[in-house]
């Protein structure tokens, strides 16, 4: 296959490029780099079968020659960054998703969305099932990405229903691993560079919320699979594994063997309004239909993080 992956140079897109090109396809990565990272992508340079464009998504995208997938990974997903960038966060996911699917079209290539845990927002049924319609605000401070999300998705689903095209919904649930950005904002790098600093983990509020955190090759399994297969509906893919943020805090400290100090921050700007207080994937449509489940440990995966983390850090 020709596969165009936007947010090519991302912490998942980038992974999605060295999955495809491992497999023998083409890949083109997109990215307009301000939140992916050329690092992330430099070992590729070079490869006869890989190419990069930097371009931004939320305007009308050209791609010489045929494809046969298009893959739409661009995205602000951290909250740190859509807090930041609100106007770009609603314009990636509709009107970039916009350009992608027409994209696809004009091509006749399949399409596949990166969707988000955030469509349910702060859940009122657990674990969450994709037919589970969700508990959005949508003038909140995440409602910017939560909505774009929707709207991407209706879009997807109206592009196929209408126009025929082969289109496929994954709603990625937290997913972490190497190449996540140090100082994306996110609990899963801020807790793991803390962690090897000797830096407190900063735990808001009492820590009580619930997450459920999957391996990146995991993740990466799974939209293998969703793409190669025939179904449309929305898929959940996450690892099932929940626990409170306190548990995970104690969880990176155990891992790293480090003997930083946890610390109960209050955030006073907008960071945890309308913070989802539950979330956990339901995972049964992904195991039935893909024969699809995560592998890695969290124990596992969050060592090999902490290695990755240590290189980029200069502590290694
Ligand atoms: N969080 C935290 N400390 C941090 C960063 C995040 O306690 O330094 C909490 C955050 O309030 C949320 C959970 O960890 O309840 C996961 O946050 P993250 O930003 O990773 O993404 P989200 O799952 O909210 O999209």
């Amino acid at each position: 296959m020709r596969i165009l992956i936007t947010g090519g140079a991302g912490f998942i897109g980038s992974h999605l490029c060295d999955r495809y090109l491992a497999e023998g396809h083409e890949v083109i990565a997109m990215d307009n780099l301000s939140t992916g990272s050329e690092a992330n992508i430099a070992h590729l340079a070079g490869h006869p079968r890989f190419h990069f464009i930097k371009h931004d998504v939320t305007h009308y995208i050209y791609v010489a020659g045929p494809l046969d997938a298009v893959l739409h990974l661009a995205s602000l997903p951290s909250p740190v960054d859509y807090l930041n960038f609100p106007i770009q966060t609603l314009k990636v996911g509709a009107l970039g998703t916009h350009n992608t699917l027409g994209l696809a079209m004009a091509k006749g290539a399949r399409y596949l969305l990166a969707s988000t845990s955030e469509v349910y927002g702060d859940p009122l049924v657990h674990p969450q099932r994709e037919d589970y319609w969700g508990n959005v605000n949508p003038v909140g401070p995440r409602g910017v990405y939560d909505e774009s999300k929707r709207f991407a998705e209706a879009l997807t689903m109206a592009y196929h229903r209408y126009h025929g095209v082969e289109t496929h919904i994954v709603r990625i649930f937290n997913t972490y691993g190497p190449r996540m950005r140090l100082d994306d904002g996110r609990v899963v790098p801020n807790f793991v560079r803390q962690a090897l600093k000797g830096e407190p983990l900063t735990v808001y509020d009492d820590g009580s919320r619930t997450r459920s955190f999957c391996y990146v090759d995991d993740l990466v399994e799974g939209i293998v699979r969703l793409l190669a297969s025939d179904f449309h509906e929305p898929v959940n893919l996450g690892n099932p594994r929940e626990m409170t943020v306190l548990e995970f805090a104690r969880k990176v400290l155990e891992v790293t063997g480090s003997a930083s100090p946890i610390t109960f921050i209050h955030p006073t700007d907008e960071r945890t309004r309308d913070d989802p207080k539950v979330r956990c994937p339901d995972i049964t449509r992904a195991r039935e239909l893909l024969g699809w489940e995560p592998r890695v440990s969290l124990e596992e995966g969050l060592a090999r993080t902490a290695a990755d983390f240590r290189l980029r850090l200069g502590l290694a």
